[in-house]
């Protein structure tokens, strides 16, 4: 597969004047050359980088890109041609990635390839949480992910699943043709957006390393990552850590049971606690036991709803969950209203290690480096069921901590103590 990076965007916003933004050094290196190492780690050597104004500095630096173990081609646009334009002015002769050249990124290219060819879409775009969802464009998709739809970066406040477009993309050359444009053109705009009700737009989502850095905040903490090494630590190839998080009591206020999202209400320091957790490089994984499902008091919609919300609040203060796992059963029948398929004694009811041992299976985790944190004693138990480390959070806990348990106040104190250990306690 070919790869096109469009590499035109000034660094002069970023205060650097004189250097395209995509030549802007991350820990020494530019940005675009660390692009290209990671396509070049799987193959992907036929890259085209389209440039505009100081495009000289950039061929000059690449070359023909034998240097580099590639062969750069470049497609220099005389007028600013958007973030599409110049796709139209190239002949494909097969389905390529498209780039962004502001972004940081080590990802398994290979995986976002085999998960674009089983679905054989126009486009399909590799998604993850955003660190700044509230003002980025956010897609919805189906249990297929497939999109569904496309929420624009100015929109009405609701609350959103926090799935971003990362600016990685493949495209079919049918959805090149299916536009009929010649000048400037906007990729979400002409492009994607447009396609989405064909059915054909597909969401690849990563866990990888995926960050813009468009803004000099952003900049300075994609070098503080590469230089911390996160961007390897989070290779689908490596095993990763995970804070195993449980939800209610230690993320948002406990108030017995919860049926709609207006009783989510984060607890003082939690979303500040995850995003520590976020940038410590640990996947933040929500484990928790929803019984009012198989109670009848609260549908698998509501409780869909009720996590959008925990996403929205998170999402305004820049923290993501990697995952939400939930047991909806309960063992217990004879409550009116019940569910009876949801009544049965699972393998996932905390404290059973059921949805541990699934995010495990699902993210590559590695169990004994990870941790289980909650305000219950069958957080500790399942933590230790499944072979983590654990922490009890005396906030809101109505019971004594097992025995042996380390005991933390509440979630900002965990986060802040692992941070302050460097990221293992
Ligand atoms: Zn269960």
């Amino acid at each position: 597969m070919k790869a096109v990076i469009m590499a035109g965007g000034l660094g002069t916003r970023m205060g650097a004047t004189g250097i395209p933004k995509p030549m802007l050094p991350v820990a020494g290196k530019p940005v675009l050359e660390r692009q290209i190492e990671c396509l070049v780690r799987f193959g992907i050597t036929d890259i085209t980088i389209v440039t505009h104004h100081l495009g000289e500095k950039i061929a000059r630096h690449f070359g023909d890109g034998s240097r580099f173990g590639a062969r750069v081609s470049y497609f220099k646009e005389r007028t600013p041609l958007g973030t599409a334009g110049a796709l139209f002015k190239m002949k494909h002769d097969g389905d390529f990635l498209l780039i962004n050249g502001d972004i940081v990124f080590d990802i398994d290219i290979d995986f976002f390839i085999s998960c674009h060819n089983r679905r054989r879409g126009l486009a399909t775009i590799l998604t993850h949480p955003s660190t700044h969802p509230f003002d980025s464009a956010l897609v919805k998709t189906d249990k297929d992910g497939r999109v569904t739809e496309w929420l624009p970066k100015t929109r009405p406040p609701s609350d959103y699943q926090n799935l971003a477009n990362t600016g990685i993309h493949i495209i079919s050359p049918e959805l090149v043709e299916s536009a009929d444009i010649r000048g400037a053109a906007n990729l979400d705009k002409d492009l994607l957006i447009p396609a989405v009700k064909t059915g054909r737009v597909f969401s690849c989502r990563t866990f990888e390393y995926v960050r813009d850095m468009g803004t000099p905040e952003r900049l300075a903490q994609v070098t503080r990552d590469v230089i911390s090494r996160l961007p390897e630590k989070k290779r689908a190839s490596n095993k990763r850590t995970a804070v195993f998080l449980d939800r209610d009591g230690t993320i948002n206020a406990y108030k017995g049971y919860i049926c709609s999202p207006d009783q989510i209400e984060l607890i003082e320091g939690a979303a500040r606690a995850v995003k520590i957790i976020n940038r410590l490089g640990y996947l933040a994984v929500a484990v928790t036991n929803q019984p009012v499902v198989a109670r009848g008091m609260c549908g698998f919609d509501e409780l869909d709803a009720i996590h959008k919300r925990l996403e929205t609040l998170l999402g305004g203060h820049g923290a993501y969950l990697d995952g939400i796992y939930f047991c909806p059963h309960h063992p217990d029948g004879g409550y009116e209203g019940e569910v009876a398929a949801l009544k049965c004694d699972c393998l996932c009811r905390k404290p059973k290690p059921g949805m541990i041992l699934d995010a495990a299976r699902d993210l590559n985790i590695s169990l004994a480096d990870s941790y289980m944190v909650g305000d219950s004693p069958s957080d500790i138990l399942c933590g230790r069921a499944a072979g983590c480390k654990t922490a009890f959070l005396q906030c809101g806990s109505k019971s004594d901590p097992p025995e042996g348990a380390p005991v933390f106040r509440d979630l900002i104190s965990f986060a802040e103590s692992l941070k302050s250990h460097g990221g293992s306690i």
